[in-house]
C-alpha cells in the first residue's frame, strides 16, 4: 500500500492553492465545501477564481508564489502551470512539514487526491496511487451508479437515532437492529424521500427489538419491492432497480424476464418464476399469497416484472393486496415496452408535425366495447397494442371500420430490446398478411399512425398528407 486513505479534517483550518487556473478553482471548490478558510495565491485569476474571491468564498493574493505564503497553513495545494513554481511550493511545505500535493506530480506531493464519491456524511474515496487516474475515475463512477442518491440522507437519519437506540436496546442487540434498518424497510422509505413514513418503519422496528428482548432473534419487518425490469436488456434497467435487486433475498419473476436481468441479482437470491399465461387469475391470485407469505418471513422480495410494473403489469392489484396486509412495498418505474419498440424502431411516439398524443391499448380489450376506435383511427395520435399480435386481424378490421385508411401507417416491433429484435413496417390494411408471413410472435407491438412511416432524414408525410393519399388512392380505385 503506497498510501493511507485518512479522511481529514479541515474545517476552519488554513489551506493555500497556488495557482489561479480552472484546477485551482476545483480543488479550492473541494476545500471550501470540507470548511477550509482557503487562500488563493497566483498573479492572475480565471474568471471563476475571481467570481469565489469576490463573492468572499476565498481570499485572494494577487502576486507571485514566495515560501513565506505556506506559514501556518495546514495544507498546500500547488496548481499553477508553472513546473518551477510547483517545485518551489512542494519545497517550501515540505521544509516546515506541511502536507502538500502538486497536481500531476506525485513525486512532489506528500499526499494525493482520491476520486469522490459524495453522499455526505457518506464519503467514498478512490485512488490508483497516481498509476491510472482514469481507471480510477472509472471506478468511481461504477461506484456511484451503484450508490443510492438518498444514502447520505439515510446515514443523518440513522446517526440522529444513535442516541434512542443506545438506551432501548442492549450493546449486543443493536448491531443486528442497525443491519436490519440498514437494508429493511426503513431505508427504503428514507431512500424514496418518505422521511415520515421511514420514522414509522424505524419505531415499529424497535419496539419489535425490545419485546423480543433478545434482539439478534427479533424478526425483520419483510417488505416488497415491484420493479419494472424494462423490455429485457439488463442496460436498460434503472439503477435504482438494481440496487433493490441486489438486495432482494428472493426474486419472483415473470416470463418476459431474461436471465441476464436475473444475473444481476444477489448469487443467492431466491429465484422464482411466477410467469402466468394468458387470463390465468388463479395464478394473479398465487402470486399474491406467495408476496404476502415471503414478507411475513422476513423476506425482501422484489417482484420483478416487465417493462413497467403499472402499464399492463398488474401492478395495482398486487399493492392493493399489499397495503390490505400492511406490507411496505417500493414501486420503481421501468422503460415500458413502447417507450423501447419507439427507440429501436427509431419512430418517435411524438412528434411536432405527425403526432400530438399517444394511447397505450390493451388487445385483450379488443373485444369489450370499452374502446373509442374513432379516436384510435385518426391518423394524428400514435396508438400502441401490447398484446395484440394474436387480435391483429380484428384490431384492423375495427380500424379500418372506424374511418382508418387502408394506408395508415403501421409498424410492429418483436422483441424490442431482446435478441432476435425485429421491426416491420407496413400499413394497416397490409399488416396481417404480414405478421402471418412472418410469423411474427409475443412479445411485440403494434405500432399505429403516421409515426410508424416515420424515417429520419426524410421528409415526414403530415396526417393531413396521409389522409389525402388515403382519399386519392380510394378515388383511383387503389382497394386494399
Ligand atoms: N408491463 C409490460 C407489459 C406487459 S404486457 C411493459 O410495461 O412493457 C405484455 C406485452 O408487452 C407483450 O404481449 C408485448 O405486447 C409487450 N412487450 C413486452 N416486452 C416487449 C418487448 N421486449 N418487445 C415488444 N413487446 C414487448
Amino acid at each position: 500500500m503506497d498510501y493511507l486513505p485518512v479522511f481529514l479534517r479541515l474545517e476552519g483550518q488554513a489551506a493555500l492553492i497556488v495557482g489561479g487556473g480552472t484546477v485551482a478553482a476545483r480543488k479550492a471548490r473541494w476545500l471550501a465545501r470540507a470548511g477550509a478558510q482557503v487562500t488563493l495565491v497566483a498573479p492572475q485569476w480565471h474568471a471563476e477564481v475571481a467570481a469565489g474571491i469576490h463573492e468572499g468564498a476565498y481570499r485572494g493574493l494577487r502576486e507571485a508564489f514566495a515560501p513565506g505564503h505556506v506559514q501556518g497553513m495546514r495544507l498546500v495545494i500547488a496548481a499553477s502551470d508553472d513546473p518551477a513554481t510547483n517545485q518551489a511550493v512542494s519545497l517550501a511545505a515540505r521544509t516546515l512539514q506541511i502536507p502538500v500535493n502538486v497536481v500531476d506530480s506525485p513525486e512532489l506531493s506528500t499526499f494525493i487526491f482520491p476520486a469522490i464519491i459524495e453522499r455526505s456524511p457518506v464519503l467514498v474515496a478512490v485512488s490508483s496511487a497516481g498509476a491510472a487516474p482514469v481507471l480510477a475515475r472509472r471506478v468511481r463512477e461504477q461506484i456511484e451508479a451503484l450508490l443510492p442518491a438518498r444514502l447520505g440522507a439515510l446515514a443523518r437519519f440513522m446517526g440522529e437515532r444513535r442516541r434512542e437506540v443506545g438506551q432501548a436496546l442492549s450493546a449486543w442487540a443493536r448491531r443486528a437492529f442497525w443491519e436490519r434498518i440498514a437494508s429493511g424497510p426503513t431505508a427504503e422509505r428514507v431512500l424514496a424521500g418518505d422521511e415520515p413514513g421511514a420514522a414509522r418503519a424505524f419505531a415499529a422496528e424497535l419496539r419489535t427489538s425490545q419485546l423480543t428482548g433478545a434482539g439478534g432473534e427479533a424478526r425483520a419487518l419483510g417488505e416488497v419491492y415491484l420493479i419494472g425490469a424494462g423490455p429485457g436488456s439488463p442496460d436498460l434497467l434503472t439503477l435504482r432497480a438494481l440496487q433493490l435487486l441486489q438486495q432482494a433475498d428472493v426474486i419472483l419473476y415473470d416470463r418476459l424476464v431474461p436471465e441476464a436481468i436475473l444475473d444481476r441479482a444477489r448469487r443467492d437470491a431466491e429465484r422464482i418464476a411466477v410467469g402466468k399465461s394468458v387470463g390465468d387469475s388463479g395464478g394473479q391470485e398465487r402470486i399474491n399469497q406467495l408476496l404476502l407469505q415471503l414478507a411475513a418471513q422476513g423476506k425482501r422480495v422484489a417482484r420483478l416484472k416487465g417493462g413497467d410494473p403499472f402499464v399492463f403489469g398488474r401492478g395495482g392489484e398486487e399493492l392493493e393486496v399489499l397495503a390490505a396486509h400492511d406490507v411496505p412495498y417500493t414501486v420503481v418505474p421501468g422503460v415500458t415496452a413502447a417507450l423501447a419498440a419507439g427507440a429501436v424502431a427509431n419512430i418517435p411516439l411524438t412528434h411536432r408535425r405527425l403526432a400530438h398524443s399517444v394511447t397505450f391499448v390493451t388487445g385483450h380489450a379488443v373485444d369489450d366495447g370499452a374502446l373509442d376506435w374513432r379516436a384510435l383511427a385518426a391518423p394524428g395520435s400514435t396508438v400502441v397494442f401490447y398484446m395484440g399480435v394474436a387480435q391483429l386481424p380484428q384490431i384492423v378490421a375495427r380500424l379500418r371500420a372506424a374511418g382508418a385508411a387502408a394506408t395508415h401507417p403501421a409498424a410492429i416491433v418483436e422483441r424490442a430490446a431482446l435478441p432476435g429484435e425485429r421491426v416491420l413496417r407496413s400499413t394497416l390494411a397490409a399488416l396481417p398478411e404480414l405478421a402471418a408471413r412472418e410469423r411474427v410472435s409475443a412479445p411485440a407491438l403494434l405500432v399505429l399512425g403516421a409515426v410508424a412511416a416515420f424515417t429520419p432524414g426524410e421528409p415526414v408525410a403530415t396526417p393531413a398528407a396521409t389522409a389525402t393519399i388515403a382519399t386519392l388512392a380510394a378515388q383511383v380505385g387503389v382497394t386494399s
